[in-house]
């Protein structure tokens, strides 16, 4: 069977599958990334992944950035111990496949275009709402990476010359606004404490991650074509969720490992200090139309993906991104002030949680318009763990997504929540891979 390998790797998970040209998983494995020795703790998932199975024609690699292509090295935020590692190199060497790299958000972009919310879309921006904020663009079928593998980079675009300085030396970037840290620390600035989480707590327990544990290696066993996964599913997902800004449970067969995408960190986490300039409009309340713990979008599938748990690409820790709101205390009246309570107290209609998310949307709506115009978007794909809170991002998004964007093509853009979720990453690592061996003509 002709399969390619793909491989996800990020500041707290390596992931590895071998996947055929439609799309379908035929084994997976993950394992924890360690702080040390990531190299031989990636052979050894390869070679776990690959003994016995068909043999894979060529390699895809998704990872955290920064990266940079031209080079085929890496430098993943998280993981201190790969700084200009030749990531590309050294797999290429150790499985004597050609082998191909791209970002992390990139490959998000890659494989929701392939299987997931934006299938067969002419071109996608997809955004990783996180810790920070990543993306990926896939124009007329094709990732485009740009020379040093950098592009899409749109948690880095201004919204705002006038605005906050980004810990990435610009002003006013997305990311100061929109990421979930930036909007727990703006509404901690202006009041909010969380509230009392009292349908939650047993529900999701807050588990921390354990990135460094025993290695666990779950390998998939070969299943039927297109069929269902144990665990991590068939890569091909959404087929029965259209997209729109439906809410799709990606996390129901969550096992730990598959904590959210939280590719986040390809932006550069902004764990800065700047006290925020308001340009959010308080008072905007009524938001709270989904209750948490609703039909799918609300607390369980935020608990299911735990985000952090598992899968925070370069230490996105999505939701939970607590510990990086600087000066401002973790835990508030007994409660975690993270993006996941303000996320619940946003839904709840706490007018100060409300407004962080306004505020947040309004900077993405500006810059998902600003992207549009450049490049003739026709879909968007929202992911990452912060893209959990379902409607009450989405919902003030496409309100401020309608009020900021002008022309016909521009307000033509659909935003669309992904479908493939922790796999999405996965997905395109093996995309990039067939393109490389079967480019389109
Ligand atoms: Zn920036």
């Amino acid at each position: 069977m002709n399969c390619v390998l793909a491989i996800d790797i990020g500041g707290t998970k390596l992931a590895a599958a071998l996947v055929d040209e439609e799309g379908s998983i035929l084994r997976s494995a993950t394992r924890p990334t360690p702080r040390t020795e990531v190299m031989s703790a990636l052979a050894a998932l390869i070679a776990e992944v690959t003994e016995g199975g068909p043999a894979p024609e060529a390699v895809g690699i998704g990872c955290a950035g920064p990266l940079d292509l031209a080079s085929g090295t890496v430098s993943p935020v998280n993981m201190p111990s790969w700084r200009g590692f030749p990531l590309r190199d050294e797999v290429q060497q150790l499985t004597g496949l050609p082998t191909v790299l791209a970002g992390d958000a990139q490959c998000f972009a890659l494989g929701e275009h392939w299987l997931g919310a934006g299938r067969g879309c002419a071109s996608l921006l997809g955004i990783v709402v996180s810790t920070g904020i990543g993306g990926g663009l896939v124009i007329n079928g094709a990732p485009l990476l740009g020379p040093t593998g950098n592009a899409g980079h749109v948690g880095h675009m201004s919204i705002d010359p006038y605005g906050e300085r980004c810990e990435c030396g610009g002003r006013g970037c997305v990311e100061r606004y929109a990421s979930g840290p930036n909007m727990v620390r703006w509404a901690l600035e202006n009041g909010w404490s969380p509230t009392a989480d009292t349908a939650g707590q047993d529900a999701a327990p807050r588990t921390e991650p354990a990135p460094h544990a025993e290695p666990t290696v779950q390998t998939e066993q070969p299943v039927r074509a297109n069929d269902a996964l144990h665990t991590e599913g068939p890569l091909r997902g959404g087929a029965n969720s259209p997209g729109g800004s439906d809410h799709v449970d990606q996390g129901r067969s969550n096992q730990g490992e598959q904590g959210g995408v939280d590719h986040g960190d390809q932006g550069g986490v902004d764990h800065g200090d700047q006290s925020g300039g308001g340009h959010g409009e308080q008072g905007a309340g009524g938001h709270g139309d989904k209750e948490p713990g609703g039909e799918g979008p609300g607390d369980r599938v935020i608990g299911d993906r735990e985000i952090g748990d598992g899968e925070a690409e370069g230490g996105g820790t999505g939701l939970r991104a607590v510990g990086s709101v600087p000066g401002s205390a973790a835990v508030t009246g007994g409660e975690r002030a993270d993006a996941r309570a303000l996320a619940r107290d946003a839904a709840a209609g706490h007018p100060i949680a409300v407004a962080a998310f306004d505020r947040g949307t309004r900077a993405l709506a500006g810059m998902i318009a600003s992207t549009a115009a450049g490049v003739e978007l026709t879909t968007v794909v929202i992911g990452g763990g912060v893209s959990a809170a379902g409607e009450v991002l989405f919902g003030p998004l496409e309100r401020a997504l309608d009020d900021v964007a002008g022309l016909a093509f521009v307000r033509a853009v659909q935003v669309k929540q992904s479908t493939l979720g922790v796999r999405a990453g996965l997905a395109g690592a093996a995309n990039l891979a067939w393109q490389a061996l079967r480019p389109a003509t």
